[in-house]
């Protein structure tokens, strides 16, 4: 009779009702979203070791009507768990696409890569591969000009179909990055056995990289290791001169961070 007293009082918990309905809110104000264009990309540069702009991330933003600017790290979760993230990963998709073919006439832009982010739920549905073909068809964009951003438990999760997805985009151009790598858990052998084409070095590890010898070392370790498995390297989260100088000495060669320049609207960009 306690315990179900207990659960009684959690059920009527005010601070997770409220959780709750904020959730619900939130879902509703996304559907509305997509029908109403709120949201937008913002491109983050990745430059090579000289400085050169190789390419930029494509970061969602939500302009909200009422709330301004929500962070993907608040609303891309409630996406992912109402399936809307289905569609909003395809208009990501489509706009990064579409931002491509944009850069063909310009001599400084036709190079440029665009690297998008895929959620796991996104990844999962059985036409991924196909509609990404598709889109690339339709849309005209170079498919050696997208850049996937992965992560490990989306490719633990069902390792074999993952493998298989990879290869079909691969085959046609598309690269596959290992995102916020060192902060899950693959092992190896499972790193070894996937397709891909370069890890991303975790900004936990970027921020101290000059103060904590634990993170220096995961660094190092993570550059020698890519460099034996054939695999490039971007450092994320490079925000000062010293920390670029310590990872281009122990061999990196691809940099993103707020040293280089934050993400920005796409006539922002400085390349
Ligand atoms: P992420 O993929 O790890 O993206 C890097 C995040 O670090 C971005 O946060 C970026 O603005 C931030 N950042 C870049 N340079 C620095 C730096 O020098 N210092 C610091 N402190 N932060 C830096 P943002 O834009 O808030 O995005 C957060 C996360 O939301 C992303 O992490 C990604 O997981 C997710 N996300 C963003 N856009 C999309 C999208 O289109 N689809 C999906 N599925 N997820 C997305
Ligand atoms: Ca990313
Ligand atoms: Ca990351
Ligand atoms: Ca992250």
């Amino acid at each position: 009779a306690k315990g179900a007293g207990r659960n009684t009082l959690r059920f009527f918990d005010p601070a997770m009702q409220a959780a709750a309905s904020e959730r619900a809110d939130m879902e509703a104000d996304l559907r509305r979203a997509l029908q109403e264009e709120q949201f937008t990309l913002h491109y983050q540069p990745v430059v090579d070791h000289a400085g050169m702009v190789t390419g930029v991330e494509a970061l969602l933003r939500w302009l909200h009507p009422a709330k301004g600017m929500v962070s993907p790290a608040e609303f891309i979760p409630v996406a992912e768990q109402t399936g809307l993230i289905l569609s909003l990963g395809q208009w990501v998709l489509e706009a990064a696409c579409a931002q491509l073919v944009a850069w063909n006439d310009n001599p400084q832009t036709q190079k440029l890569s665009i690297a998008v982010n895929v959620s796991a739920r996104q990844f999962r549905h059985p036409d991924f591969s196909t509609h990404i073909l598709d889109l690339l068809r339709t849309s005209g964009a170079n498919p050696y000009r997208l850049k996937l951003e992965l992560t490990e438990s989306l490719l633990l999760t069902d390792f074999e179909e993952a493998v298989i997805k990879m290869g079909e985009l691969r085959s046609i151009g598309v690269s596959f990055s290992l995102d916020d790598f060192g902060t899950g858990y693959s092992s190896l052998a499972y790193l070894k056995r996937l397709p891909l084409d370069q890890l991303k070095i975790d900004q936990s590890f970027v921020r101290d990289v000059l103060t904590d010898p634990n993170d220096a070392a995961i660094a190092k370790t993570i550059l020698n290791l890519a460099n034996s498995l054939d695999l490039g390297v971007v450092a994320e989260g490079v925000e000062t001169a010293g920390q670029r100088d310590f990872l281009l000495r122990e061999g990196c060669r691809a940099f993103q961070g707020y040293f280089f320049g934050r993400p920005v609207p796409v006539e922002m960009l400085h390349l």
